[in-house]
Formats: structure tokens, sequence, C-alpha cells
């Protein structure tokens, strides 16, 4: 890919850094170390570069590029980003670099910025900029300048157009529910991925999805549901980070069904399924009394922590409806509550924890404050049986507890050693031993939620590597979930 970027009105002293290549971006190795015919002009003509590169640390750190002198008026920067589909060589990491596939490629660049006092290149980089290019597909065709637009490489093993089209209905839908005006561009970039496909990553107001040849549209389509209610609701400005991911990724698994459900757009069977994975998740989750607190620190380290910000903060929100909807005969809900706190961030209002705690306040007075501290404080979270309204009931069913079989924390750490293996565990069972090297890291979260799906672990030991698969699962536990009353009918379900 040939890139040619024009800089206005730069001023960089000597010896200052004129630009800043990240080469690991959100643990994606980028293209910065093999770029070829790097040239770089200001309006006194070429620029010779020295490069300074960071320590590796972390999941990003950088390249710096400093002139051969001062740097004065328009600069011009040209390279060519050579593209390669081999493997990010630090495992898995979102789909950002820069890839091909049947003649398109696509990846993120945000990542050649500049610096500028007043704006420029660092722009660039905070809004945010995926590019798709080549042969690739778009719907709707032509793609339109404003509103939802989309574009994916490859041939997926689903129909992309087809949902495409849902996703593109459920996103004027959204648009109606959070009263948000219509015309701003969303984009849904849709590609490969080879080592984590399902996931995705958000960038700038575009959402980029992943899939693999066994992805089926219908998982993609909560999965986008999910993403897009992140668009219009946003994070809370403080507290910043995991403290307050009650409330983002809460709102966002409780729309993710509720929303599609009510527009029409997946069937109430659907909602229900989703809802009990939730539900399953969190009442056999042997850590679901872990305090909000204690949540930033174990976050990586245990997947059943991970998860309570999703499934507890849904299961909040989900009661919290239900009360605010029998006080006021049904007149008033939540989505009173979403919209006043989407209201605040337009006027340029403060949208953090106290605003919150304010409109609770307002619409269920001190006990609705004393129960968002007792969820926050790891009390259960237990909405009636009529919280997701006239069609379901709440009930319970023998469930089994997530049990990985080992310490957790060595899936985050790089040698990955097994050890704190728990003697009788289906681990134990399958024949992993203390001592042992994990290969591959392994994901989680989803599979925490699937009472059936094993987990297939590549071992390393005395020189030999082979796979020990097992069933992750500890004790079973009576777990709420909701069933259908079959007494009521489809058209009398939505509250
Ligand atoms: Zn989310």
């Amino acid at each position: 890919m040939d890139v040619s970027e024009v800089a206005p009105e730069l001023q960089v002293a000597a010896g200052k850094p004129l630009l800043r290549l990240p080469l690991v971006s959100s643990n994606v190795t980028t293209v910065a170390d093999a770029l070829e015919d790097l040239r770089v002009r200001d309006s006194r003509g070429p620029l010779w570069l020295t490069i300074r590169d960071d320590r590796p640390s972390g999941l990003m750190f950088f390249r710096h590029c400093y002139a051969n002198r001062a740097v004065a008026g328009t600069v011009t920067i040209r390279y060519r980003a050579p593209i390669t589909n081999a493997l990010n060589p630090r495992g898995a990491a979102p789909p950002l670099e820069l890839r091909t596939e049947d003649g398109g490629f696509s990846g993120d660049a945000d990542g050649a910025t500049g610096r500028s006092a007043e704006r420029g290149l660092d722009a660039l980089y905070e809004s945010g900029l995926y590019v798709m290019g080549g042969l690739v597909h778009v719907y709707p065709a032509p793609l339109p300048h404003e509103g939802f637009m989309s574009a994916w490489q490859g041939e997926p093993p689903f129909d992309a157009r087809s949902l495409m089209r849902w996703t593109r209905t459920l996103y004027g839908s959204y648009l109606r529910f959070f009263r948000a005006p219509p015309g701003q561009p969303y984009a849904v970039f849709l590609r490969r991925n080879l080592v984590n496909a399902g996931g995705g990553v958000e960038v700038g107001r575009s959402f980029v999805g992943t899939f693999d040849e066994d992805t089926k549209e219908k998982d993609f389509e909560l999965t986008l549901a999910h993403e897009m209610v992140h668009t219009f609701v946003g994070t809370l400005d403080e507290p910043q980070g995991l403290l307050s991911s009650w409330y983002a990724e809460g709102l966002a698994v409780y729309y993710q069904r509720g929303l599609p459900w009510r527009a029409g757009l997946i069937p109430t069977a659907e909602f229900l399924a989703d809802l009990d994975t939730t539900a399953g998740r969190y009442y056999t989750d042997r850590l679901n009394d872990t305090p909000k607190r204690e949540i930033p620190a174990r976050f990586w380290a245990d997947t059943r922590v991970r998860v309570l910000p999703y499934d507890r903060g849904s299961l909040y929100f989900a009661h919290l409806n239900a009360e605010i909807r029998r006080r006021t005969h049904g007149r008033r809900s939540l989505d009173d509550l979403v919209r006043r706190m989407i209201a605040r961030r337009r006027r340029g209002q403060p949208v953090n924890e106290a605003a919150w705690i304010a409109l609770v306040r307002q619409a269920l007075g001190s006990r609705g404050v004393a129960q968002f501290h007792a969820m926050m404080s790891g009390k259960l979270v237990l909405p009636p049986s009529d919280a997701f309204g006239p069609c379901f009931e709440r009930t319970t069913a023998p469930l089994r507890r997530y049990q990985l079989g080992f310490d957790s924390q060595v899936l985050m750490e790089p040698a990955r050693i097994v050890r704190g293996l728990i003697p009788g565990s289906a681990a134990a069972r399958a024949g992993l031993r203390d001592g042992d090297r994990i290969v591959k890291p392994v994901p989680q979260d989803a599979i925490q939620a699937q009472q059936r799906t094993t987990l297939t672990l590549l071992i390393e030991r005395g020189g030999k590597t082979f796979p020990i698969t097992y069933l992750p699962r500890g004790a079973t536990v009576p777990a709420y979930q909701w069933r259908r009353r079959a007494a009521v009918p489809d058209r009398d379900c939505h509250l």
C-alpha cells in the first residue's frame, strides 16, 4: 500500500521528534519496522531521519523519528507499507494489522502520527481511521456518505449482505430509540481473523468484526447489536476504566437482546436463550460476590471476575427496570434514565457515577441508591420473576460451575506453567499435571457460559507436545433461569 500524508503548518525544533509510529499497538505488530521507501520533506526540501525505538514493553510502544534539522511548513510523508498475511507474532490481538484477502486489504491506519502544535496527524490518531480497499464488497451499494455503511473482504461462510441488511435495520431502530440525530456515518467492517475469530474492535464510530470458517450469521447478529449499543451509550467519565464497566457493558448486554427483540429482529426464543446464557454464567459464578473495587486488579487474571461487569451489570439494569416500572405502573422505565444520561452528554454535562446515582434517587428514592451500592459491593442481584415481561417467569435449573482446574493466573503469564492443579478436578482427571507448559493461550469468557463445551489445552511436557481435552466444570448448583410461560402468546410478550 502506498501511503502519502500531508501535515500542514508543522513547526518542529531540531532535536525534537518529528514522527512517532507504534511498533506494537494493542498487542498488534505494525508495519512500522517494515516500511519501504520512507521519504519525508518540508517546504525547504528533503529531510533525513534518525530513528530511536522504545524498549518493548506492554501492549503499545513506539518508534520515534528525528529530522536532521528544524522542520517548518507543510510536511509530506510517503512510504510503501508491505502487506503480509503472517500471523501476529504476539498471539491473540484485535484485527488491526494490514492484511489482504481475495484482492482486498484492510488495516488500522491510526499508526503513523506526527506532532503538531494545534492540529495535524495527532488528530488523525485520536479520531481513529480504519481503511479497507481494493476488491471489497459493500452494502448498501453504492456506499452512502452518511448513515450506516458496511464493507467486507473475502468470502465469509455466511450471507454477509443479509447480515448487513439486518444490522442496518437495527441501526435505524437504535437511532430512534436513543433519540440520536441521523446522518452521522457509522461503518461496519468484516474480515477474517485467524487467531481469535468472533470478536471485534471499535475504531472511532466504526466496528471491525471478525469471522472464520465456523462463524454463524446468528452469533454475529448479537455481537453487532452489542457493539452498536456502545456507540450510542458510551462510557462513564468517572470513575474511569474497569471501575465503571458495569455501566457500559451492563447496558450493552441488557440492550443487545432487548432492542433487537423489541424491533422484531430476533424471535422471543432467541431473546430468552441469550438472557439465560447471561443468567447461567452469573448464578454459577463462584466469584459473583466480588466487590466492584476488587475487579480491576483481578480482571485479567480470572475469567470469572472478567465477566462480572457484563453479567451482573445487565441483571442490575433488568432489576432496576422492573422496580421503576412497578412504581410508575409501567409509565416509566430504565430507558428514560439511559436517555437522560445520553442527553447529559449532548449538553456537555458530566456523565459519571454521581449523575447516575442522582437519577436513580429521583426514580426510586434511597431504596434505589441502596440497591446500587449493594450491587457494587457484590451482593447477589436477583431481578423479580416478571422482570422481563409477562411471557417469562423465574425458575432454577441445576447447572455446573465453571472450573478451570488450576490457578488461572498462569494463563496470563508468558511462560504459562501449570500450578495449583485441583486434585480430582476434570483437568486433573484428564491428565494435566503441575509443571506442564501450556503452549497456546486459550480464551475462556465464552466457554464459561457453555455448560457442555470442552476446553483443549496444547501441552508441552518432557519434550513432547500433545493436547489435553476436558469439560471445565465443577460442582452442580441450582442457578436462576427464566422460562417461557406457555399461556401468554408471543404478541403479548413485550412490556
Ligand atoms: Zn462490550
